[in-house]
Order: structure tokens, then sequence, then C-alpha cells
């Protein structure tokens, strides 16, 4: 009791906290395609494993049930921890939401997504949606009664998300996207041909551009894990920010008058 009291509050959190917990948070796992579906381990012809929805969204699967496991497996052991109220937001929309690198995954997501970019991502994705990747921002976002119940319209900070969903057993939170949109142009109406709902599964990959406007339905029962994963490039970034300076419409925005 008194070595708690004379210990700052993240140490004592720190040394508290199950030993094999903070053994697992360390050790790297990096990305094989052993967490790759058969069809997606033996046939390179990865765009007959996704679907495109249409807007500039495209949906499939290609990581097994392990790929998912893992990270779910981490985030449990990070709930039953001491660490769990230590949680570093991992952005102003979420409450609930666990960054990677809280539970040791950062290594594994960068070298998925390296893989996805090289092997996966010139097969699906137009060529807007394929710059360069300058940086990552990973994180789990947890939906549930007692967790985040939905989420507000919004766009992402990223030139491409990457949203995979970690578990079944759950009721609503669809995903709900409106378009693409500009700083200028982000409050304008959708067309229907914008207004794209999917609705998750574990296992299912969704990918979009990052400025395609979403919102996430309400959660009627259980609880939902997804990994997300913002892809960034410095002159996307720019381009957004110089946009909302000069009122300038970037030619990816599909807005019409
Ligand atoms: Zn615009």
């Amino acid at each position: 009791m008194i070595y708690a009291l004379l210990t700052p509050k993240w140490l004592a959190a720190y040394l508290f906290t199950p030993i094999l917990y903070q053994i697992a948070r360390f050790l790297i796992v990096k990305f094989s395609p052993d967490y790759l579906l058969p069809a997606s381990a033996n046939d390179p012809n990865y765009a007959a494993q996704f679907s495109n929805a249409g807007a500039g969204i495209f949906h499939g699967q290609i990581v097994n049930d392990a790929f998912c496991d893992l990270i779910l497996s981490r985030i449990k052991q990070h709930e039953n921890s001491d660490v769990v109220n230590q949680i570093t937001q991992a952005n102003s929309m979420h409450k609930n939401a666990i960054l990677t690198n809280e539970i040791g995954l950062e290594p594994f997501i960068s070298s998925f997504t390296n893989f996805f970019f090289k092997k996966i991502a010139p097969d699906v994705l137009p060529g807007a949606l394929l710059k360069t990747i300058d940086s990552i921002h990973s994180y789990v976002v947890r939906y549930g009664i007692s967790l985040d119940r939905d989420l507000g319209f919004h766009v992402d900070d990223s030139f491409l998300t990457i949203n995979l969903c970690l578990n079944d057993g759950f009721v609503g939170s669809d995903l709900q996207f409106e378009g693409q949109r500009c700083t200028t142009h982000i409050d304008t109406l959708s067309g229907e041909h914008e207004r794209v709902l999917i609705k998750h599964k574990k296992g299912k990959m969704i990918l979009h551009h990052g400025k395609n406007r979403h919102y996430v339905e309400t959660i009627r029962k259980g609880e939902r894990f997804n990994l997300i994963i913002w892809c960034q490039n410095k002159s996307e970034r720019a381009q957004w920010f110089d946009a909302t300076k000069n009122q300038k419409c970037p030619d990816w925005c599909s807005y019409t008058s």
C-alpha cells in the first residue's frame, strides 16, 4: 500500500499489471501470409475477393479468424489489466477506442498495411487511392451499450481508411456513407448514388477514401470491435488544409451543384 502511495499512478499501474500481460504487450508480432484466408494466400487475383459497393467503397474478406482473434485477445488482455484506466484517446471522436501501440500491435498493423499496399491494393483500388503512405494511425473502436454507442457524421484524417470488423454477435451499428467532400462542401446534401450502407461482419474489410463522409448507426445489441487504419500522405493532408484556407474544391470532391 505504501508502495502504491509513493509511486506515481502510471508507474503503479505498470508495476501491478499482470506479468503475462506485460510480456504479451511487448512481444513483437509481424504480419505473415499465414493470416490470410486460403483463397487470398493461394490466389493472386485479389480483385475477385473484393466487391465495389459504389461511390469509391470496396469490401471483401482476405484475412482469417486468427488475424481478428490476435487483435481481440490483446484488447481483452488490455481490458482485464489496470492499464485500462490509462487509455490515451485515439482521436477526438471516440471515448473507447484503443491505439494499437497501446496493445503492442503497431508493428503487426504496419507490416500488414505495407503488405496490403504492395500486394493487394494495386489489384483492387483505383489510382486515386494508391498514394504513398507517409504515416499510419491505427486504433480499435469499441461499440456497445456501455461503450461508444454510435459515431456522428465525419471524415477521417486519411487518404485511405481500412476498416476491419473483428467479431460477430452484435445487432445494428451499420456504417453509412454520404459521399466524398472537401471542406467547402462538407455539409452539402448527398446524391442517392453516394448513400451506401455497409453491414459489418467478422473478417470483412471495408476500404474507402478518408474524405467520404460517414457515420455509424446506434448499436442495439452486443459489442462490435473494429480495427481502423488511417493511411496518411503528407501532400494529400496539405491539400486538405490548403482547400480549407483557400476554399478551393479539389478534384476528388464529388459535390455537384
Ligand atoms: Zn468540394
